[in-house]
C-alpha cells in the first residue's frame, strides 16, 4: 500500500511523523506499509522491554481477554493481586496502585505525598505540599506533571503552572537543601534523567538525598517510569545506589508495550483512603495479566544478568564508535545509553539512519547533539553489532 492511500490528516499533529506507517513488529524489528524493515533502537521509547510482539504478551493478553477484561476497580481481580504481590516481594515497597500511564502514576505519587503532608503538618500545624523536583527532569504531560518537569519552555506553554514544584540541580545536594522550607513534603527525581539526555543521578548524590530527606522528615519519590523494570540491569535503578525510597512510580517496561503503570509506596506512607485515588482502567485484569507475564520474565534467573552484560557490550560498542568518529563519548546504565555527538547533527543522523538501505535503523535524539539507545532488554550481540555498522555508515556520511 502507498503512504498516500492512508488518510493521516484525521489525526492531530502532536509530533513530526515521517511518512511511514508501521504494520508489524517482532523482537528488535519493525516492518512498514511498504514491507521495508527497520532495526528498532527506540522500542516505543523504552516501552517494549521484551521487543515487539513477544509470545509471552500475546499469550497473556489472549488468555486473559477470554476470561475477564474489566470488572471495574471497585472489585478485586486475580491478575492485579498477583502483580502487586510480585512487585512488593521484589522491592522495598509494601503497597501498589496500578495505573495506565507514567504521568498518571506520577500524579498519584504527588497526591499521596500531599495527603501525607496534610497528615504530617509542619511545626506551625500547616499542611505541607511542596515537592522539590529537578531542572531538566521529565515526569509526563499532564498539566501537573509538566509543572513538576524541568523541561525548558514547559513553564509557559500551558501557563499557569500547577504551583508547588521548586526546581533543584541534579547531583547538587546543596541546591536541594536550600529549597527545603516549612511547606516541603518530598523530593522527586528520576534516577537517570532520560528525556533530557540520559543524565544519571550519581550514587553518592542519591545516598545524600536519602539521608537528607530522612533527616528533614521528607519523602523521597523516585520516578522509575523509564529506568525501572530491568532497564539498567537491576530490577529498579535506585537499587544500584543501595537506597530505599518511600515512593516509586513505574510505567513503560512494566507493560512491555501495553498501557500499564504503577505507584508503589512503603507501609508508613500508604495514606490513601477510599475515594482518594482511582480511575476506570486502574488495575484492570487485561493489562495486569500482561504485567504479571512481563515481570515473571524479567525475574527469570539470568535475565537481569544478561541485561547487564548486553548493556556493558552496548556501552563498549558506543565508545568504540565514539573513538572511531571523533565523538564525545557515551553514558548511561544497562540498556539505557546515550552517544554524545559533539555537534547538533542528531536529527539529521536519525533521519539518515531511518532511510538506510536495505534496512532502516530507528534511533532517538532527545537533544540535538545526542542519540539515545533503548533496545529491547533481550537484544542480542549481533543486533548491537548490526546497529553499530549501520550507525557508523551514517556518521561517516555526515562528515564524522
Ligand atoms: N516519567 C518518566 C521518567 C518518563 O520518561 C516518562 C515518559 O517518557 C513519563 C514519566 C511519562 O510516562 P507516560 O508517557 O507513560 O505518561
Amino acid at each position: 500500500m502507498e503512504f498516500s492511500q492512508y488518510h493521516v490528516d484525521a489525526l492531530m499533529k502532536v509530533t513530526h511523523r515521517p511518512e511511514v506507517v508501521f504494520t508489524e513488529g517482532r523482537g528488535m524489528w519493525l516492518t512498514d506499509h511498504a514491507g521495508r524493515r527497520y532495526l528498532d533502537y527506540m522500542q516505543g521509547w523504552a516501552v517494549n522491554c521484551l521487543g515487539h510482539a513477544p509470545d509471552v504478551i500475546h499469550d497473556a493478553l489472549s488468555a486473559q481477554a477470554r476470561k475477564l477484561i474489566n470488572p471495574s476497580p471497585a472489585f478485586y481481580n486475580a491478575p492485579a493481586i498477583e502483580l502487586a504481590g510480585l512487585l512488593t516481594a521484589n522491592s522495598c515497597f509494601d503497597r501498589v496502585f496500578l495505573a495506565s500511564s507514567g504521568a498518571e502514576a506520577n500524579e498519584g505519587a504527588v497526591k499521596l505525598a500531599r495527603k501525607w503532608g496534610r497528615l504530617h503538618p509542619n511545626a506551625a500545624g500547616e499542611r505541607r505540599h511542596e515537592i522539590i523536583t529537578f531542572h531538566h527532569g521529565f515526569h509526563g504531560r499532564t498539566i501537573a506533571m509538566m509543572s513538576a518537569s524541568g523541561k525548558a519552555g514547559w513553564d509557559t506553554i500551558f501557563a499557569p503552572q500547577v504551583p508547588g514544584f521548586p526546581k533543584a540541580e541534579l547531583n547538587d545536594i546543596a541546591s536541594v537543601e536550600c529549597l527545603i522550607g516549612d511547606r516541603t513534603v518530598a523530593v522527586m527525581l528520576e534516577p537517570i534523567q532520560g528525556e533530557s539526555g540520559v543524565i544519571p543521578a550519581t550514587a553518592p548524590f542519591l545516598q545524600a538525598l536519602r539521608a537528607l530527606t530522612r533527616e528533614r522528615g521528607l519523602l523521597l519519590i523516585v520516578d522509575e517510569v523509564q529506568t525501572g523494570m530491568g532497564r539498567t540491569g537491576a530490577l529498579f535503578a535506585h537499587q544500584l545506589a543501595g537506597i530505599e525510597p518511600d515512593i516509586m512510580t513505574l510505567g513503560k517496561g512494566i507493560g512491555g508495550g501495553v498501557p500499564l503503570a504503577a505507584l508503589l509506596c512503603r507501609e508508613e506512607v500508604a495514606c490513601f483512603e477510599p475515594g482518594d485515588q482511582g480511575g476506570t482502567y486502574t488495575g484492570n485484569p487485561l493489562m495486569a495479566a500482561v504485567g504479571v507475564a512481563v515481570t515473571k520474565e524479567l525475574l527469570r534467573p539470568g535475565f537481569l544478568g544478561q541485561v547487564k552484560e548486553m548493556g556493558d557490550y552496548l556501552g563498549r560498542t558506543l565508545l568504540r564508535l565514539s573513538e572511531r568518529h571523533g565523538l564525545q563519548g557515551e553514558r548511561g546504565a544497562g540498556l539505557l545509553r546515550a552517544l554524545q555527538l559533539g555537534r547538533d547533527i542528531a536529527p539529521q543522523v536519525v533521519e539518515a539512519a531511518r532511510d538506510l538501505r536495505p534496512h532502516g535503523l530507528l534511533l532517538n535524539a532527545p537533544r540535538p547533539d545526542l542519540l539515545r539507545f533503548m533496545p529491547a532488554l533481550n537484544v542480542t550481540r549481533d543486533e548491537i553489532d548490526l546497529m553499530a555498522d549501520m550507525l557508523s555508515q551514517v556518521l561517516a556520511s555526515h562528515g564524522q
